[in-house]
């Protein structure tokens, strides 16, 4: 696989020590509030692992599925709930979890759907945000990387359900698209 990626964005190292910093930091903001932490299937599943082990308090997990339309290297805006949450939202502290911000469709989708259940706060955390991307005014409340407004691959991310599996984040050389 290693051979398909024209450069390293983010090694494994650089990403570990960035999950360690955010985690911090929400243990911090989050303490005695048991917040539901829900990861956004599948791109932010390595995030989410990583993440909740440096997160040193009481919380809960949740998952949720939801696909965009759309050709495959951009967000359509349209967005599907393919898998819902188990758990009721009613006076409860939301933070998703997601692996990028990019045009910011889909969180701000999802961000109003999960405030309509009675959730009291949500708020994002992101491992990467794409700003040069944005099609809808939304920050993501922590924020792991910027990223350039290129297509990335590895740790959660995907081209065409490849390469979620890189411990590192990195560009694709471009013969991997034809
Ligand atoms: P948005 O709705 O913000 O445009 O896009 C959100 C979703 O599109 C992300 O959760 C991710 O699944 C996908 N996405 C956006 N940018 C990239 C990228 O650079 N690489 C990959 N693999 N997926 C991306
Ligand atoms: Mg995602
Ligand atoms: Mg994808």
């Amino acid at each position: 696989m290693r051979n398909d990626i024209k450069q390293i964005l983010f090694t494994e190292e650089q990403i570990q020590n960035r999950i360690a910093e955010l985690g911090k930091q929400i243990a911090a903001d989050y303490a005695d509030k048991n917040p539901l932490v829900i990861c956004v299937l599948k791109g932010a599943v390595l995030f989410m692992a990583d993440l909740v082990k440096k997160v040193d308090m009481p919380l809960e997990m949740d998952f949720m599925a939801i696909s965009s339309y759309g050709v495959s290297t951009k967000s359509s805006g349209v967005v599907r709930i393919l898998k819902d949450l188990e758990t009721g939202l009613e006076g409860r502290h939301v933070l998703i979890v997601e692996d990028i911000v990019d045009s910011g469709l889909t969180l701000s989708y999802l961000r109003d759907t999960l405030l309509r259940r009675n959730a009291v706060s949500v708020k994002i955390v992101t491992l990467f945000d794409k700003p040069g991307g944005r099609k809808i005014e939304i920050t993501p409340d922590y924020s792991g990387f910027e990223v350039p407004d290129e297509f990335i691959v590895g740790y959660g991310l995907d081209y065409a359900e490849k390469y979620r599996n890189l411990p590192y984040v990195g560009i694709l050389k471009p013969d991997v698209y034809s």
